[in-house]
């Protein structure tokens, strides 16, 4: 059975209410944070350079964003994470402070390797992050939270984000039974990996699926990425190289 039409008249209100709040991090692709626009080294007030700064670079379409991201993670292999200015940071503040506009929305599996803003060397306010054991997004606040990050903050691409070891995969590969409300998040896992031959490719099939579910489950996003407004993608992290693999 299709998913029901979302409520798209909703969704353009709270988005308008909440871009209404964010004057300034809502205007995209504007002057750089970073990069010379503020903190020039000419003994600038904090206000001054306030005045002076624009918003942080954002990346103008989904294949920038992702681009953006695998970046960030190349200097997380590197061990060259991006140093920001503190008056940066001070002006990055100030405008976090009414608003956030994340270029992209990592759903990820809540495994305490796994910390998305650190191995896509992101800031606050940069990426919009769901957790969940597994990254299944299989109930409807799942679905719903990466919508919102889409619908109305303006995400350009959502990444499920799968890693090497995980815990979640290799039970539902097991056919484990742990019981409890765990129970329910192999269960969610166990359909998708039907086949795989060892736990590596299990971990890649579940990703793939969990792709797949998203766009079956959510017209809202579905929509938007036929529509070019974001893209939907698979990822997995090896917990050895630190190196994000788009799949
Ligand atoms: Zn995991």
């Amino acid at each position: 059975m299709a998913a029901p039409r979302p409520h798209a008249d909703q969704i353009n209100r709270s988005r308008r209410v909440l871009l209404g709040a964010l004057p300034a991090l809502a205007v995209a692709g504007a002057a750089a944070c970073g990069s010379g626009s503020t903190g020039d080294g000419d003994g600038d007030s904090v206000e001054k350079v306030r005045e002076k700064a624009g918003p942080p670079p954002r990346p103008a379409d989904p294949d920038g964003a992702i681009a953006a991201l695998m970046e960030g993670n190349d200097r997380f292999v590197a061990r060259t994470p991006k140093i920001r200015e503190v008056a940066d940071i001070e002006v990055l503040w100030t405008k976090l402070e009414v608003g956030q506009a994340p270029f992209a929305t990592v759903l990820g599996c809540a495994d305490s390797r796994l910390a998305p803003e650190l191995i896509f060397d992101q800031f606050v306010g940069d990426i919009f992050v769901v957790r969940e054991a597994g990254n299944i997004a299989d109930s409807p606040t799942s679905l719903g939270s990466l919508e919102f990050s889409q619908a109305v903050l303006g995400s350009k691409a959502i990444v499920v984000l799968g890693h090497s070891s995980c815990g979640a995969v290799q039970a539902a590969f097991d056919d484990a039974t742990p019981g409890g409300n765990i129970q329910a998040i192999v269960d969610a896992i166990r359909p998708g990996i039907a086949g795989a031959a060892d736990l590596d490719e299990a971990i890649t099939a579940n990703v793939g699926a969990v792709v797949g579910r998203i766009r079956a489950k959510s017209a809202v996003l579905a929509d938007a990425e036929r529509a070019g407004e974001c893209r939907i993608v698979g990822a997995v992290y090896d917990l050895a190289s630190a190196r994000v693999r788009l799949i």
